[in-house]
């Protein structure tokens, strides 16, 4: 059986493994090298991504992250954890480390400080007809990525418009967003399928 992981050094790691747990997925905290060994995929938490890069640096996560990600691990990362993805951080701080699992740039607080947080209805047809209830806090977007990388959501409306806040490449998925705070599991679900 498929054992999912979830990066638990910070951020929300319990509404990941809720939601995973809610569509029968089997989930395992990974906070070390060899909690890492022990699971087929894994999923980057919302959180702090300058904080979640130090705790990785510390606990020596970031070689085996990176032999994860060049092996092909299927990895699905939620707001923080999409900057972790990101192969670079515009707003970061200078010491910032991420895993280049994804060819994107993203801008970290990019929707400005003034709008800490906010929801949205998306249109991610990947999903179905039914739009998707997007919670974002402190988000990301996507302003460059490579021409492999495709897109699964943009904001619609809003000073924001067309700005890019889900994507794909091969078997990594990545939200600006927060689905494990809402309960409508499809991109949960479409992680399972993209692992299968
Ligand atoms: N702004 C945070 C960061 O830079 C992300 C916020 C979130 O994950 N909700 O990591």
């Amino acid at each position: 059986m498929t054992l999912v992981g979830v990066l638990g050094l910070q951020g929300d790691v319990r509404e990941h493994v809720a939601a995973m747990a809610a569509l029968g997925v089997a989930t395992a905290v990974v906070r070390t090298p060899t909690d890492l060994a022990a699971v087929d995929a894994l999923i980057i938490p919302g959180g702090e991504s300058t904080t979640m890069s130090l705790i990785a640096t510390r606990e020596g996560l970031f070689p085996p992250l990176r032999t994860a990600v060049a092996e092909g691990m299927p990895m699905y990362g939620s707001c923080a954890g999409m900057i972790m993805l990101a192969r670079e951080v515009l707003d970061g701080r200078p010491d910032q480390q991420t895993l280049g699992a994804l060819d994107i740039a993203v801008r970290r607080n990019a929707f400005g400080r003034q709008v800490d947080s906010f929801e949205a209805d998306l249109a991610m047809p990947c999903l179905g007809e039914e739009p998707l209830r997007a919670v974002f806090i402190r988000a990301p977007w996507v302003e460059q990525m490579g021409p492999q990388v495709e897109v699964l959501g943009r904001v619609t409306g809003g000073p924001a418009e067309g700005r890019i806040v889900a994507v794909s490449s091969g078997r990594v998925l990545a939200t600006s967003f927060h689905p494990e705070l809402t309960g409508d599991l499809r991109v949960h679900a479409l992680f399972r399928d993209m692992i299968d």
